[in-house]
């Protein structure tokens, strides 16, 4: 193979990694937001658990003063009727008196609920708390992870950069422009093999019951584009750089071609 052919594919090599490191540095930001966003929401949870059990502290309060008020008029009716002197006087306090029996045992009731309800409401917020906390050391380990994994990947992309610029240096700065131009309108495939005419059919059956995208011997791998014999004479004959007539990226002879997962232009 031409020697600044192979220095290309080394170099996009590089560059299909370079995009690939990009992409993943790009999402640290949005991942780390989802785990913030959680936790706040996990806090918020124990804050709306500590409200609901301060309301239902506040409604058993109210509940048990009720209950008192009218135990008391209850007590002053009872009173009321041994000095009482007349039967419709009599009947009068009578009435009172199961109004206010009807109105306690609908308070105590009540009352007997909301003590049902006191230990759910208590562990609300105790099980918001110990789930916020275990969100809470999880997102402490989460913010290291992607602390490592980010400064990682950000060396490893300037070690990509600068392998980029060595191999580059061997390469000529015309060839060196073409391919930035081709891999700037096909970003990681701007130098793509053409299938040997030779190869075993067999490989091809095989790769594509496997389901992948096979190209036909003599195409473009990069669009799949057929190619005329003469231009494949000129690729196999290394002389000089060829692109292909429909897309545009440098084609490469390439024996040992397996087909891969080319989508086209
Ligand atoms: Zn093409």
């Amino acid at each position: 193979m031409n020697a600044e052919i192979r220095y290309l594919l080394e170099v996009q090599a590089l560059d299909q990694e370079a995009i690939e490191l990009n992409g993943q540095l790009a999402r640290y930001p949005q991942i780390w937001d989802e785990v913030k966003q959680k936790l706040a929401q996990k806090k918020a949870a124990i804050e709306e658990a500590v409200k609901n059990k301060e309301r239902h502290s506040k409604e058993r309060r109210r509940v048990e003063q009720k209950i008192r008020l009218f135990a008391d008029d209850h007590r002053k009716y009872a009173a009321q009727l041994s000095t009482i002197k007349t039967q419709r006087e009599f009947e009068a306090i009578n009435r009172q008196i199961e109004q206010v029996k009807a109105k306690l045992s609908a308070l105590e009731e009540q009352g007997v609920e909301l003590l049902r309800n006191d230990e759910a409401v208590d562990k609300g917020a105790d099980v918001a708390t110990e789930d916020f906390k275990k969100y809470e050391a999880y997102a402490k380990e989460e913010k290291e992870r992607i602390r490592v994994q980010f400064n990682t990947k950000k060396q490893r992309l300037a070690e990509v950069e600068k392998a980029k610029s060595q191999i580059m240096a061997k390469v000529s700065p015309e060839l060196i422009e073409v391919y930035e131009r081709i891999n700037r309108r096909h970003p990681g495939t701007a130098v793509v093999p053409v299938r040997s005419a030779h190869e075993d059919p067999n490989v091809a059956k095989k790769a594509r019951n496997a389901g992948k995208d096979v190209v036909r011997p003599g195409a473009c791998g990069g669009c799949h584009f057929g190619l005329l014999p003469d231009v494949l004479v000129q690729v196999r004959r290394e002389s000089k750089i060829v692109e292909c007539p429909n897309c545009g990226r440098i084609l490469s002879e390439d024996e040992n071609y397996t087909p891969t997962d080319h989508t086209g232009a």
